[in-house]
């Protein structure tokens, strides 16, 4: 066993030391798990949902003690931390319907009958970013309990604590002993770990995309089932038809939330260029009233960066000489601080434009027209979020089915409703989260005749 020790973000000081697990520990507890798939597949449905609501509100009577965690290990404002809080209670809540619904299909054919069940596939192991530790954990486990799995849980290195008080909460709810295991440990041990080691069915990874695409390597062996949620670089199209002052006033929270550590941070804005002058104008007073400071203040809209490294990797892409339009306001002191920053790159093929930077950083380029706005959109590896604003609903409508990104919104920034179906095209990712369906990326579809003939 080795130790990491927490940093607090917005002081740089130490909080806590962290024992991370080695080979031999991760294996015993994923061995564990294994055992105890056994039983926890055969508890009754509505047994199993009782449990999983108990959880909840375990979970909601915490949420206070899991947003202070959150405040002090990532730097989330103490608004966004108590969102995510509740978020993970909501997502239990909603698939604490799903044992006693988990329903197959009687299917017509000759000589007998045809049933179809689903099937929970054994432990499954769930690797989460540091940039949203508690609603990322609770979408992969919230499903995957649900289903009859058995989970496995890896936080980030520098963000387990949310997870290991959720672990917690799970046994005081009355989730048995095994069925719900956190193991706080490297990415390249634990997580491999858990690619390597055939006790483990499924990988639900949320990371970055260089990252992804070795696990999927390292699951072919096995053919082990996988979801990826990777990067982004989500557009945010302004059309000259829109409400301006609408589109310009959410624009900042729509990259600089969470300081712009977030997969679905809308970080290209493209604005029709009848209305560009008029945009920008709003979106610098805006920028300018966006209040970054200490997190756990209850005005707090943005808070430090999560590290030094995250902080020292986002200064990488504004060398000098970088085209920064204007900049927000940032304290001063310690803390991973970076102000909101605007830049207007001089094409599409600019670094800062092109890449996923994670940081409160947005680059603006202008548009012609719709056909414009969609191949500028779609010119980029990624595709996960997006947004669309405009009045025409015809144009609304058009362009939504046109940008090549699993989860948009028009007129809006929100990307994620736990009713709805969450996840990429392209180098964004594979198979969904969330909704109604996330059960299907849990379950194995088994059928089953019966002959009836004499
Ligand atoms: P990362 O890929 O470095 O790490 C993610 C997780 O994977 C961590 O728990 C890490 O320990 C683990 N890991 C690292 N190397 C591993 C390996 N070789 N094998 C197994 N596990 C390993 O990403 P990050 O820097 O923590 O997170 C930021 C990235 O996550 C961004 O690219 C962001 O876009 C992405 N992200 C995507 C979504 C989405 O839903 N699409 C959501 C949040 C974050």
């Amino acid at each position: 066993m080795s130790k990491f020790t927490i940093i607090n973000p917005t002081t740089e000081k130490p909080v806590k030391d962290i024992e991370l697990a080695d080979l031999a520990a991760t294996d015993l507890v994923i061995a564990k798990a294994e055992k105890a798939f056994h039983t926890w597949r055969k508890v009754n449905p509505g047994d199993r949902a009782r449990l999983l609501r108990s959880f909840a509100a375990i979970v909601d009577s915490h949420i206070e003690e899991l947003a202070q965690l959150e405040v002090l290990n990532s730097g989330h404002t103490i608004g966004n931390a108590r969102w995510e809080a509740g978020n993970v209670r909501d997502v239990l809540n909603y698939y604490s319907a799903a044992p006693e619904r988990l329903f197959g299909k009687q299917i017509p054919v000759p000589n007998g009958i045809d049933i179809t069940f689903k099937e929970p596939l054994g432990v499954i192991g769930i690797i989460v970013p540091w940039n949203f530790p508690m609603p990322i954990a609770g979408w992969g486990f919230g499903p995957a309990l649900a289903a009859g799995n058995t989970v496995v849980l890896k936080p980030a290195e520098i963000t387990p604590m949310t997870a290991i008080r959720l672990g917690e909460l799970a046994i005081m709810a009355g989730i048995p002993e095994g069925v719900f295991n956190i193991i706080p440990g490297k990415g390249s041990l634990v997580g491999e770990r858990f690619v390597t080691n055939p006790l483990v069915r499924k990988i639900v990874f949320t990371g970055s995309t260089t990252v992804g695409k070795g696990i999927m390597r390292g699951c072919a062996d096995q053919v082990k089932r996988l979801t990826l949620e990777l990067g982004g670089k989500s557009a945010n199209i302004i059309f000259a038809d829109s409400d301006i002052q609408k589109a310009a006033a959410n624009a900042p929270g729509a990259v600089f939330d969470n300081a712009g550590q977030d997969c679905c941070a809308r970080s290209r804005l493209l604005v029709q260029r009848s209305v560009f002058d008029k945009f920008m104008a709003e979106f610098e007073t805006a920028v300018k009233k966006f209040r970054v400071e200490d997190p756990a203040l209850e005005s707090a809209e943005m808070g430090p960066l999560v590290s030094a490294t995250q902080l020292a990797r986002v200064q990488e892409y504004l060398p000098p000489g970088t085209p920064i339009a204007f900049q927000g306001t940032k304290p001063e002191g310690p803390g991973y601080w970076f102000a909101p920053t605007v830049l207007l790159p001089k094409d599409a093929s600019d670094r800062a434009y092109r890449e996923e930077i994670f940081g409160p950083v947005v680059s603006v380029l202008p548009f012609e027209d719709e056909a414009d706005a969609i191949r500028i959109a779609n010119d980029s590896e990624y595709g996960l979020s997006g947004s669309i604003w405009s009045r025409d609903i015809g144009r609304a409508i058009r362009v939504s089915r046109a940008v090549e990104a699993g989860n948009l919104s028009v007129n809006s920034n929100s990307s994620v409703r736990y009713w709805t179906p969450f996840g990429g095209y392209k180098q964004s990712g594979l198979g969904r989260e969330l909704g109604p369906d996330a059960l299907d990326a849990f379950t194995e579809v088994k059928n089953v005749f019966f002959d009836t003939q004499e």
